[in-house]
């Protein structure tokens, strides 16, 4: 019998894994697999879905029932196997580009339907995988490869849009708040409606790199300094601060109770 979280929780024939030295995303894997561990969920009840990116490469480490998908899809290759198998908990792995631009239109339908799916978010600010492109989420004025000189979108800020189109668990945590990285994913799990678990994640090779942030250990200092641990957002946001905490957690009908109710009638 494997003994430890990673020998009973992973492939490891397949590690080391391919993220670069220093990536956060390591420590957001091992998060989910402690709170998946934390729960003592049967892995035969378990359905990891991801995208594409760097984040979405995960799905292929965990050993449980996982799906590597196309880029921005995951959550309707989600939506079907729960929908096919209401009894999984159906946990998607997205990055920000996967989940906020080429899956933008998924993740708010998603939230709108309040189908019973975890989503974990990896936010780096950056597409990873594809050559540091700028995403919906890379802050005003910093640099990416395709913003040399400075990006002027506006940023998503990824929990309240998934608040406010319907999600009904939001929080965030980062690689820095491990500990509230597992709180929130195991409450993000057994939450009865779709749920959103921000992960702010570091990538020292292109965000980085570009933005002369200095070591990967720096940028999780960075990540530290700018946060504050509440979950009222107001307070952070006077402080100017990103939050860390829960900041929504309603109980609504869920979808596929919903959808067979339906079925049943007919
Ligand atoms: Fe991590 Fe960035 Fe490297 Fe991708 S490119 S593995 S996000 S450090």
């Amino acid at each position: 019998m494997p003994s430890n979280i990673i020998e009973k929780n992973f492939r490891v024939g397949r590690l080391p894994h391919i993220w670069c030295p220093g990536c956060g995303h390591g420590i957001l894997m091992h998060s989910i697999a402690r709170a998946i561990e934390d729960l003592k969920l049967d892995k035969e009840n378990i359905c990891i879905v991801s995208g594409i990116g760097c984040s979405s490469r995960s799905s292929g480490y965990f050993d449980y029932n996982t799906i590597h998908t196309t880029h921005g899809r995951a959550l309707s290759f989600a939506t079907g196997v729960k929908l096919a198998n209401p009894k999984l908990h159906v946990i998607v792995i997205t990055g920000d580009g996967d989940a906020t631009a080429i899956g933008g239109n998924h993740l708010i339908h998603s939230c709108r339907r309040n189908i019973d799916i975890t989503t974990i978010v990896f936010n780096n600010n950056i597409y990873g995988m594809t050559g540091g492109q700028y995403s919906p989420t890379t802050p005003t004025d910093d640099k990416a490869t395709t913003a040399p000189y400075g990006n002027i979108d506006k940023p998503f800020d990824i929990c309240n849009l998934s608040a406010a189109a319907g999600a009904t668990f939001v929080a965030r945590a980062s690689v820095y708040h491990v500990n509230q990285m597992i709180a929130y994913t195991k409450k993000a799990i057994m939450h009865n409606g779709f749920s959103v678990v921000e992960g702010v994640s570091s990538c020292p090779t292109y965000y980085g790199r570009k933005n002369k942030k200095g070591s990967a250990v720096d940028l999780i200092k960075l990540i530290k300094e700018n946060s504050m641990v509440t979950n009222d957002v107001n307070k952070a946001i006077e402080a100017n601060k990103v939050p860390i905490g829960i900041f929504k957690d309603i109980i609504l009908p869920e979808y596929s109770e919903e959808y067979r109710k339906l079925v049943d009638k007919f």
